[in-house]
């Protein structure tokens, strides 16, 4: 398929290319992170997709996982589309307690006893001058900041949440 392809867009997707595919020698924490593709297992050293086979998850989690990807994406899409949808969809991954961060939080939790998991914490980083939050919105206390990453990430260890921190 080519990149010229004016037809591209009406097409379903493509495998994720390895090179977006963790390659790290060790294996790190995953976090629970929704990014626009199928597979929102992303590793906290590199930011690249984990395979899910790696990770020792079972297929009740998987169906756990891929339900509420659908979900979170439709309201991510909903926020980019910058329309009628917008405010509603920004509050609702803004906000730690909405549905779908509950969702998400408890399946990440769930992952969390297979492998050391986050969940990925939205900030909406498209404002003029945005400032990370250095509070944790679930329990308030002041955040860590995670040794290694791609870019600078902020950890609560007791909620298991991660987020941008620059
Ligand atoms: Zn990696
Ligand atoms: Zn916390």
């Amino acid at each position: 398929m080519s990149e010229n392809d004016p037809y591209r867009k009406l097409y379903p997707p493509s495998p994720t290319p390895t090179d977006e595919t963790c390659s790290c020698p060790a294996q790190h924490p995953a976090k629970l992170m929704c990014a626009l593709g199928y597979n929102p297992l992303h590793c906290m050293e590199c930011n690249k997709e984990i395979l899910p086979s790696s990770l020792g998850i079972g297929a009740t989690l998987v169906d756990g996982i891929a339900n509420w990807r659908a979900i979170y994406d439709a309201i991510d899409r909903l926020w980019l589309d910058s329309a009628e949808y917008e405010l509603w969809a920004e509050h609702e991954l803004a906000e730690i307690s909405s549905p779908v961060n509950r969702r998400g939080r408890e399946i990440s939790s769930a992952i969390n006893e297979q492998h050391k998991c986050y969940y990925w914490y939205f900030q909406n980083q498209s404002v003029d001058d945005f400032e990370p939050i250095s509070n944790c919105p679930v329990c308030e206390k002041l955040l860590d900041v995670y040794t290694g990453g791609i870019f600078r990430q902020l950890t609560c260890e007791p909620c298991g949440l991660v987020t941008v921190g620059e």
